[in-house]
């Protein structure tokens, strides 16, 4: 059997997961990819998506991470985001309400709207409302 990995996500305010693990998955600027224990160290950027890892009794678990940085050495995963919560602390409602905001601004025809701003919260809200399950 696989042995694990220390994961931690972290954010300004917050140390979100700090976890020994089997496998992490997450949204590398480059494509996904997985990291095992005795992983060559590396760096990267990570996309606005999901963290996805298997707890040591195999359990799939679900992070929502607004991008940052990953740093993979062979026996810890490190992640750094803006901001990233577990799938049980994500206010669905809240998302939905951010969604909601971002659709209508991009819909709008208003010049003062700042429309990367409005796509950025647009991704964000989506994906959370991903690692819900409210979106497929
Ligand atoms: P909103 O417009 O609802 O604030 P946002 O995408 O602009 O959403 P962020 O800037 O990514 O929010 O995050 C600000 C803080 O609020 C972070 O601490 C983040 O973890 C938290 N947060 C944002 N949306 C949610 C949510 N739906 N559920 C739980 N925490 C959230």
């Amino acid at each position: 059997m696989a042995e694990n990995i220390k994961l931690e996500i972290v954010t300004p305010d917050n140390l979100v997961v700090d976890d020994e693990v089997q496998i992490v998955m997450a949204p590398g600027t480059d494509g996904e990819f997985g990291i095992l224990k005795g992983h060559t160290p590396f760096l990267t950027s990570l996309k606005v998506g999901t963290v996805i890892y298997k707890d040591t009794l195999g359990k799939e678990r679900l992070v929502f991470v607004s991008g940052g940085f990953a740093e993979a050495l062979p026996d810890k995963v490190t992640i750094l985001a803006e901001s990233a919560e577990r799938r049980r602390d994500i206010d669905q409602e809240r998302a939905k309400q951010a969604m909601e905001r971002a659709e209508k601004r991009l819909a709008s025809h208003d010049e003062s709207i700042d429309y990367v701003r409005a796509k950025a919260a647009l991704i964000r809200a989506m994906y959370r409302l991903k690692v819900t399950g409210y979106i497929v």
